[in-house]
């Protein structure tokens, strides 16, 4: 993933205080080193980045009467629910959530935590995140417009918008690092035009700015929100957040589905990323995003988990996978156009009678791209997503000498076109999360049977 897509067959990095030295043949790199790691046989990659995830929704998977429910009757299902998490219950969560996706090859990710009830806080997220040692871009959700108000969420968890600009603005103080090889970022991330007033948006974007923070938001996830915003609004998503001053690079969007050719270029002449979440969008039904026009269009995309109660898992491999299988399926729908060339990888070819065109499909090659240097560029990072020296050295390997890879051509697709394996290694800034396959700091199994007696307890 560097600037030339090298595939370094036999190749090795060199690591010092946390940074790739060098890359490349063993026979071209140093010989000593105070640790040696021999990953004969592995594919290794740069870490993932995951651009959307609300970490504590590990506490309510596959609830019953929210499996089969489109975004905004899951939400209402759900939102008591989560109005009894904890303190405890937010630390607890994030460490489950962290933990898989350390074992599934991320090493940075961003949360949107946007409900503070019974004395919670970002602080406890970020605690648990400081101890398992993935990079997280902590994001300052908020909910002020209550049903009372005509939003969607119950007013018992929604907060006053001085109360959340204050916590906001400690956290940036308390946490904030933008300093290469970063542990911590803070996002602000009022949750989603329906359960946010247009004040709060436009004060959160004046936050944000005064400390050069990031924006992030929910946008365009289903058609029930384009007629929201219709209606309360006067403007369709898109035109809402021009309106309340929310493009420029430093915004990111999660979702994105429901935007037309104009909106992509809106997007695109103020650089706003976009965190694409095949999963969810599947398991809510909420649509299929156009990733492909965005590519086209010079938009950032990274990929994302989402909540882990529309997933209802937190692998990032898989959605990797995922992303790959779902743009093709959108192919499939919408025809093969004439304009574009084949590649030499993935090629489709349109039924007969709709024209003479092959057109590229998106590669294994493209999806790992949009899970890596997409997602940093989604986060604004310059120091993660490839494996190039000065970059932090995050990676993960995949021992290929499993059944699921017996057969396959290519290391490098096989991890894309294979069933979705957890890593083997997993490495942020020189320090392993994953060692032979297990995670090294947190005990996998004290936590599950922890996280599994705080689900029990929320929905008692
Ligand atoms: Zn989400």
């Amino acid at each position: 993933m560097d600037d030339h897509q090298r595939e370094i067959p036999g190749g090795g990095l060199f690591i010092r205080r946390g940074l790739i030295e060098e890359v490349g043949p063993m026979s071209e790199l140093p010989k000593t080193a105070d640790e040696v790691l021999d990953l004969k046989g592995h594919v290794v990659l740069p870490g993932l980045v995951n651009t959307h995830h609300h970490f504590y929704q590990t506490l309510t998977r596959a609830v019953p009467a929210a499996q089969d429910a489109n975004l905004f009757n899951w939400l209402k299902t759900l939102y008591p629910i989560w109005a009894r998490l904890t303190p405890h219950d937010i630390f607890t969560s994030t460490q489950t959530a962290l933990a898989e996706l350390a074992l599934s090859g991320c090493t940075t990710a961003s949360d949107h935590l946007y409900l503070f009830p019974n004395g919670s806080k970002l602080d406890d997220e970020i605690a648990a995140a400081s101890e398992i040692g993935l990079r997280i871009h902590a994001s300052r959700g908020s909910m002020s417009l209550g049903e009372s108000k005509g939003g969607l969420p119950p007013d018992s968890v929604v907060d006053d918008e001085d109360s959340i600009l204050k916590d906001s603005q400690r956290l940036i103080e308390k946490y904030h690092d933008p300093k290469l090889g970063s542990m911590v970022q803070i996002v602000l991330a009022p949750c989603s035009p329906f359960s946010v007033t247009t004040d709060l948006m436009k004060q959160s974007a004046k936050l944000a700015r005064e400390y050069g923070v990031h924006l992030h938001t929910h946008l365009a996830e289903t058609e029930d929100e384009e007629q929201f915003c219709l209606q309360k609004f006067g403007h369709r998503p898109v035109g809402y957040m021009q309106e309340v001053d929310w493009v420029g690079d430093d915004v990111w969007f999660a979702h994105a589905v429901w935007v037309n050719d104009e909106e992509i270029k809106v997007f695109a002449k103020h650089n706003c990323g976009v965190a694409h979440c095949p999963t969810s969008n599947m398991r809510l039904a909420s649509g299929i995003a156009p990733i492909k026009e965005y590519r086209k269009a010079g938009v950032n995309v990274g990929l994302g988990v989402d909540g882990s109660a529309s997933n209802d898992g937190s692998h990032l491999l898989a959605e990797v996978r995922n992303a790959m299988l779902l743009s093709r399926v959108k192919e499939g729908i919408t025809g093969f156009s004439s304009s574009e060339s084949p590649s030499p990888s993935g090629r489709g070819v349109r039924g007969e009678g709709e024209g003479q065109g092959v057109r590229a499909l998106m590669t294994a090659r493209e999806a790992l791209y949009l899970g890596t240097r997409g997602g940093a560029a989604v986060l604004g990072r310059k120091d993660i997503g490839s494996l190039a020296p000065g970059k932090c050295a995050d990676f993960f390997a995949v021992n290929l000498n499993k059944l699921g890879f017996a057969g396959m051509h290519d290391p490098v697709s096989a991890i894309v076109f294979g069933q979705p394996v957890n890593a083997d290694y997993t490495v942020v800034g020189g320090k392993f999360i994953v060692k032979e396959g297990q995670l090294v700091t947190v005990d996998e199994h004290k936590l599950v049977e922890k996280h599994n007696k705080a689900a029990k307890r929320l929905l008692s």
